[in-house]
């Protein structure tokens, strides 16, 4: 047992066999999407790496494709088609085995679902029906196509071996190939292949078979599979399909299908949100179960195994936020454990085909390209008091710049005009859904108060003079930003005149408390979750809310974060009337004057307090006061800079940090450079 950990956490340490590997404890990182995949192997390494390193004992890929008839682009999945690929997926397995940890990878093939965008090859089916990402429909596969995918995919297993993984998934989940031949909506066929549930289970049964024989000596063969069909029935046949595999498969990774509660946001869904979903299978296959739930908390993981819910503790947000959680969990450090905050940021960024960062963690991605390690930083050679770096705004910008700071043996002073530290997230976590944001701050200023180096001094509104005055020949703004009251955004660049009324109040003055008379129009302009946590409130309350979306749906940009179906929902319950792809163009005496965004065309509607949620204006009057003042320098950081997610300020604020007392090193590019043309020279 390591110095320091409670003994009652033993049973997260202990080794298990998975058929004929062993992992070294429980803590095992299910596969989960980067935005690396195959274009970025040496970033995908080193993430990974860094959680083998934090101590998960199982460290997997993403979705990794077998062949070119599953490809997912425009979004970065990973890839076993050919040497080439092998070689880079070897780099990720060498990566993680270097810690001690085994390396899965997860095959995948698509089916209907991959529009094969980039390969134009065809869309293989159980039957022709339209796919997700472009309007044409998929090749209903005859036995030749199935026999050809069972070679793809024995090849790929090979592949996988070569790369060195330790583990390999036969992937029958999230609506992809294997369960779109599972699933009785999807699979209407009549041959051996359709029908019955056995005969739709029978294209598993052959892969799992295939990769069994093929490389089941040395990996263990897991499987990712739902416990109902995509509809939520068909219980009982999946409970007659998972026994059935039994003999075949040493590890059930298992889920359920509706993706928005297994992935869903802390505003929606808490910790452990599967456990009565999937309880019932550990005993049902008598093998090893893995199921996720975004656990961050030692006492839930703990319970989970003792009370036989699953045998390892799955986890992809929580080792996305802190890599190193298990060997806080080992060294007895449980306040340090970064906590996964559920916004998911994370996914909304490989949704967007970029490689994926997080709020709570800003090192996240960028350990290749930055050399960004979570838990390290370089201190300051002979760092003295004439170094001391003032940082103005305790917001997450400000929290994490003077902790990184402080770290690295800087001293900081951190000033901030309210009471308690915490910026936007104090009035954000406030909101309905929104409590476990508060992370954020109570992280940071936990750590910081393990710093003798970091002072902080709240209920000090900072003027020009009173930075000077500290002395402090270092100055960070980190003054955040504010709700714009003039309807400027993405529909009006321009202000609107006459938003220019006591009938206005603005998403800041809302959430300090502040309110007017209903009808309550609430206008969103900007896409993201403020409009409708504010609606929310205030329907909540009592409130007659009409919210109005420049946009087809409300709060658009969560579709990347898998909570605008739910968001949208809850507001057509709480009785909201929603008026999509409409601007909200003036108030006008009779209440606020809408444009339909396509035609123009207006109509009034009531409106007793208009609440534009549109865009902030930075709050950068100190950067402008102090331009020119002796400073041995002087930066803006977070949203005061650039207004943002909380994300962004989280890593510009640790980039401030990295960055002091030296120039910003450069960020390494991974891409194809072609080799010099010979023949080019010579003419
Ligand atoms: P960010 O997301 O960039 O961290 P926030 O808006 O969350 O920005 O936080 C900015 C913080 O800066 C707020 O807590 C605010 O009270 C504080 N602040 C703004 N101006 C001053 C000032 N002049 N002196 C001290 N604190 C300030
Ligand atoms: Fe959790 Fe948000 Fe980080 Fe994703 S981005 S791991 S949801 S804190």
């Amino acid at each position: 047992m390591a110095e320091g950990r409670d003994p009652r956490f033993d049973p997260l340490f202990q080794p298990i066999r998975l058929g004929p590997v062993t992992a070294p404890n429980r803590f095992y990182q299910v596969p989960h999407c980067t935005g690396m995949g195959h274009a970025l192997p040496h970033t995908l390494a080193a993430m990974r790496e860094v959680k083998a390193e934090g101590g998960w004992g199982v460290v997997n890929s993403e979705y990794c494709s077998i062949h070119p008839t599953s490809d997912d682009a425009p979004f970065p999945f990973a890839a076993l088609w050919d040497a080439g690929d092998v070689r880079n997926m070897a780099r990720m397995a060498q990566a993680v085995h270097r810690h001690g940890a085994l390396a899965g990878v997860e095959l995948w093939h698509g089916g209907q679902r991959s529009s094969n965008l980039h390969s134009r090859a065809p869309s293989l089916g159980p039957e022709s029906l339209p796919g997700h990402y472009a309007p044409w429909q998929c090749q209903r596969m005859d036995r030749e196509d199935i026999r050809a995918l069972r070679r793809w995919h024995r090849a790929a297993a090979l592949r996988a071996r070569e790369a060195d993984f330790d583990i390999v998934y036969v992937y029958a989940g999230h609506t992809y190939l294997i369960a779109q031949f599972l699933d009785p909506a999807t699979n209407r066929r009549d041959d051996e292949y359709g029908g019955s549930a056995e005969n739709r289970a029978r294209l598993l049964m052959e892969l799992v078979e295939d990769t069994r024989e093929a490389i089941g000596d040395r990996c263990a063969i897991a499987t990712r599979i739902e416990v109902t069909d995509e509809d939520g029935g068909g219980r009982e046949a999946r409970d007659a399909l998972l026994a059935r595999l039994a003999p075949l498969v040493d590890l059930f990774d298992v889920t359920i299908p509706d993706y928005s509660q297994e992935m869903g946001t802390s505003r929606f869904v808490r910790e452990a949100s599967l456990e009565s979903e999937i309880a019932h299978v550990r005993a049902l296959v008598g093998k090893p179960v893995v199921s996720v739930g975004r656990f961050t908390s030692p006492e839930t993981m703990l319970s989970q195994l003792r009370r036989g819910i699953v045998d390892l503790i799955g986890a992809a947000r929580p080792s996305i936020a802190d890599p190193f959680l298990p060997t806080k969990i080992r060294e007895g450090r449980l306040d340090d454990i970064r906590e996964c905050i559920g916004c998911n940021i994370c996914y909304a960024h490989d949704a967007m085909g970029v490689p994926i960062r997080c709020t709570q963690n800003p090192t996240m991605g960028e350990e290749w390209r930055r050399g960004w390690h979570p838990e390290r930083v370089s201190r300051v050679p002979r760092a003295r008091a004439r170094d001391k770096v003032l940082v103005v705004g305790a917001g997450p910008a400000g929290l994490e710049a003077a902790l990184t700071l402080g770290r690295r043996g800087v001293p900081v002073l951190l000033a901030e005009a309210e009471a308690r530290p915490g910026g936007r997230i104090n009035r954000e976590a406030a909101l309905p859904g929104l409590a476990e944001w508060g992370r954020v701050r109570d992280w940071r200023l936990h750590q910081i108060g393990k710093l003798p180096n970091v002072e902080i001094f709240p209920a000090s509104r900072m003027t020009a003079q009173d930075c000077l005055a500290t002395g402090a020949r270092h100055v960070i703004l980190a003054t955040g930003s504010r709700w714009r009251r003039d309807g400027r955004g993405l529909s009006s660049p321009a202000p609107i005149p006459s938003f220019d009324d006591p009938r206005v109040l603005t998403p800041d003055e809302v959430m300090a408390g502040r309110r007017g008379p209903g009808p309550w129009v609430i206008f969103d302009d900007e896409g993201y979750y403020m409009a409708t946590v504010l609606t929310e409130l205030l329907a909540g309350e009592g409130q007659g809310v009409t919210l109005v979306a420049s946009a087809g749906r409300v709060g658009h940009w969560m579709e990347h974060t898998v909570d605008q179906e739910r968001s949208q929902a809850r507001l057509i319950d709480l009785g909201v009337e929603i008026v999509v792809n409409h601007r909200v163009e003036a108030l006008v005496p009779e209440g606020a004057r809408l444009a339909c965004v396509f035609t123009g065309r207006n109509r009034d509607i009531a409106c007793g307090t208009l609440l534009p949620v549109t865009s902030r204006q930075p709050e950068d009057g100190l950067w402008q006061e102090l331009q020119g003042a002796d400073l041995a320098s002087l930066q803006r950081i977070g949203d005061c800079r650039a207004p943002g997610i909380i994300a962004q300020a989280v890593f510009d604020g640790h980039r401030a940090a990295r960055a002091f007392g030296g120039a910003e090193p450069p960020v390494r590019r991974e891409r194809v450079v072609v080799r010099p043309d010979r023949a080019a020279r010579r003419a």
